[in-house]
């Protein structure tokens, strides 16, 4: 039976992906060596990191003064990183779900960091409007893409300090305007590659402002100086996102992944409204998530989520439980998500309805 992937992460990666990661593990670029047992500083490697970092500038459109650079440590470690680089005395914070409460609470080590508003009140399930931003804060950050609650910032907002966005579960899935952004960054595993790795992109002139010490591996000047090759960068990793990369440019780009994310997301939204077993748990659909659509059982219908997902399962369905501090469902609609499995969903979502 066919199976539809819609796991929060690690998730979906193109089809393409796979294929030339399998090719790469049994002889990459030619080499007749493995990916996996190639010198990270081989000509061959080098090579694939310099295009990786290209294909990232071209498919972002990153304007110059900005650096792109391939860490390990995951999304967390630059929790730690963004405030250790950029604060001095004092941040803000816009907490809109874990992830971005996760990476407020580093940023106290390191001083006074300020929760400019939450969405916690409500279950983080909207996104907070009309909060002032600080002007004497070293920065603003922001999680574009609240993976949890599915919730999503679709616009670039105006900051009038260095904005820092997280944006781990929606990088690619739509046209960034980086010259907005003072630093962005994100964990592979969700919209680019496997996990391992993680994505930032700087721009030059905000760094070198910090009183503090930095140590060497922390500080982001050690990996822009020696171009993500200060020690072994995660190269399969890598590797494998710069398949993805290449796949995206192939299929056109970001501008037709936000069309076609828009699509797949409106067909499940559709559904869960027209269905009467389920609910939204984000009510305005302003501030929708294009890649991660929550959905609970109708108060009336509560006592068959159990029966909904083994019936799911069944049908091929993987990955759709819910995160256990929202319950109920979440569909990920990653890029490399096609379409016909979001059929598939909606599909089952009838022939379950049919059956109550
Ligand atoms: C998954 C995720 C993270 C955590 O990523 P790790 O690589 O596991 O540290 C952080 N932020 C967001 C928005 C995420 O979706």
């Amino acid at each position: 039976m066919k199976k539809h992937n819609f796991y929060a992460g690690p998730s979906i990666l193109p089809q393409f992906t796979i294929e030339k990661s399998i090719e790469g593990i049994r002889n990459f670029a030619g080499t007749g060596l493995s990916v996996l047992e190639i010198s990270h500083r081989s000509k061959e490697f080098v090579a694939c990191m310099n295009d990786t970092i290209a294909l990232v500038k071209e498919l972002l459109d990153v304007p110059r003064g900005y650096h792109v650079i391939f860490l390990g440590g995951g999304a967390s470690l630059q929790f730690c990183m963004v405030p250790m680089n950029l604060m001095n005395h004092k941040s803000a914070y816009l907490v809109t779900g874990e992830w971005a409460s996760k990476a407020f609470k580093e940023a106290k080590i390191f001083g006074e960091a300020i929760e400019v508003a939450s969405s916690k009140d409500k279950n983080f399930s909207y996104l907070p409007k009309n909060y002032v931003i600080p002007s004497d804060a070293d920065y603003f950050h922001i999680t574009t893409n609240n993976t949890i609650y599915g919730t999503e910032i679709k616009e670039d907002p105006i900051s009038p300090i260095p904005l820092v966005a997280d944006m781990s579960s929606d990088i690619f899935s739509r046209p960034v305007d980086v010259s907005k952004y003072a630093l962005i960054y994100a964990g592979a595993q969700k919209n680019l590659g496997p996990a391992g790795v993680t994505m930032v992109i700087i721009r030059e002139d905000v760094l070198g402002k910090v009183e503090r010490t930095i140590p060497t591996m922390l500080d982001y000047r050690t990996h822009i100086k020696a171009e993500s090759m200060f020690n072994t960068p995660p190269v399969f990793a890598v590797f494998a996102s710069q398949q993805t990369l290449l796949w995206l440019k192939e299929m056109g780009g970001v501008k037709v992944m936000q069309e076609r994310n828009r699509q797949k997301a409106q067909i499940l939204y559709e559904e869960i409204e027209r269905n009467k077993l389920f609910v939204p748990t984000v009510t305005d659909p302003a501030d929708r998530s294009l890649m991660n659509v929550c959905f609970v059982m109708a108060p009336e219908y509560k006592e068959f989520e159990a029966e909904f997902l083994d019936f799911a399962k069944s049908k091929g369905m993987v990955g759709i439980q819910g995160h256990r501090s929202v319950g109920g469902f979440r569909a990920s609609l990653y890029n490399a998500l096609p379409e016909e499995s979001v059929k598939a969903l909606v599909q089952v979502m009838k022939e379950f309805e049919a059956k109550k």
